[in-house]
């Protein structure tokens, strides 16, 4: 969750390895709540049933929750379905077969934040829909590549506008990744868009939440539910999400919010 509020000035926080170390525990914690999700999601099950896997998940690894009480929203993960973004919150929507569900959530150890989200359809879904969540996987992967000492902002957002202008697909605007450590949402602003070589420069020990947010028309504008959370396309399109939580190190990128 995220919404591009300001663009950072000067130098991105550098973490140490100890720093790293426990923010891998943490996204560790999120990737597990993400393989357990992953499994229970069939028709019949309940947008709520999902957080409280989630939960679950927390508690037996001693790890809470930095998206519960986040500006009061009331859940551990942030479930979007088919037009919605990000941001949908949990409760008595039953999945269906065909449907395209965003998970997003993060875990805290030790102060320290993980914040991952993927996007995954239930049971059978369409190609086109395949194939929107395949590519925002793609430009995901993309941007973690530029994730390189001496790359720059602009370098992580080229990688997954160029990764979605390839497909046709539109890149949400009004929202982005961000820095993350000691909160969840620290400078500066990820963007998914940027131009090659220019803005802030990329050092060992920042670590980045890469979000990319991508719709299958096209469109770029979204609108929000009155629930004040819940983000959707402006024009219905079907759109998917997917985040990792990644260090700069001396060996290249590494994502941290994996198992
Ligand atoms: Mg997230
Ligand atoms: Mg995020």
């Amino acid at each position: 969750m995220n919404a591009r509020s300001r663009f950072a000035r000067g130098r991105i926080a550098r973490r140490s390895p100890a720093d790293i170390a426990t923010m891998r525990r943490a996204g560790r914690v999120v990737a597990e709540m993400h393989a357990e999700i992953r499994l229970q999601l069939r028709p019949g099950v309940t947008t709520a049933q999902l957080d409280q896997i989630g939960r679950d998940v927390l508690e037996r690894r001693g790890a809470t929750s930095n998206f519960l009480n986040y500006h009061g929203f009331p859940a551990v993960i942030c479930t979007s379905v088919n037009e919605q973004v990000v941001h949908g919150i949990p409760g008595s929507l039953v999945l269906h077969e065909g449907d395209v569900v965003s998970i997003d959530c993060g875990a805290i150890i030790d102060g320290w934040h993980g914040d991952a989200a993927f996007t995954a359809g239930v049971g059978t879904i369409s190609a086109e829909a395949q194939r929107l969540i395949e590519v925002t996987d793609e430009a995901l992967a993309a941007a973690v590549e530029q994730m390189v000492a001496g790359k720059t902002l602009g370098d992580v957002g080229y990688a997954v506008e160029q990764v979605a202008k390839r497909s046709r697909l539109g890149v949400v605007d009004g929202y982005c990744g961000h820095g993350i450590g000691r909160a969840m949402h620290e400078d500066p602003d990820v963007l998914n868009t940027g131009r090659p070589g220019k803005g802030l420069r990329l050092e060992v020990g920042n670590v980045l939440a890469i979000e990319p947010m991508l719709s299958l028309s096209g469109e770029e504008d979204t609108i929000q539910l009155a629930d004040g959370w819940t983000v959707l396309m402006a024009d219905g399109s079907l759109s998917a999400h997917s985040e990792h939580t990644v260090a700069v190190t001396d060996n290249g990128p590494e994502i941290l919010t994996r198992a």
